[in-house]
């Protein structure tokens, strides 16, 4: 009965780990976009190791397939489709589609 309480203290760290990777990726992207794409790794291993999810408004920000470092203008597209009611993000590296309804 004790033991979900420790797991989710190590699931609080990890997502604040992987916001603050983020938080990284997002001032280092103009100098370093190499470093960003590091850091979005990173982050991704600390999910997976602690079994957590990215919350969407972080799930908006990297390309699942090529691993990429969002940003909107730069290295993907992102369009509004109103027939589906949904957001269309397109990675400009690898040509993956993601879409996520509003
Ligand atoms: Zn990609």
């Amino acid at each position: 009965m004790v033991k979900p309480q420790t797991k989710n203290k190590m699931q609080d760290v990890a997502k604040e780990r992987i916001a603050k990777l983020f938080e990284l990726a997002r001032k280092e992207f103009d100098k370093y976009p190499e470093r960003s794409n590091k850091y979005v790794k990173q982050a991704r291993d600390i999910a997976t190791r602690y079994n957590v999810r990215f919350p969407k408004s972080l799930k908006i920000q990297f390309c699942k397939k090529c691993g990429v470092f969002w940003v909107q203008g730069k290295n993907v597209t992102v369009r509004t489709n109103k027939k589906t009611k949904s957001v269309e993000y397109e990675c400009k590296e690898c040509k993956a589609k993601k879409r996520f309804g509003y």
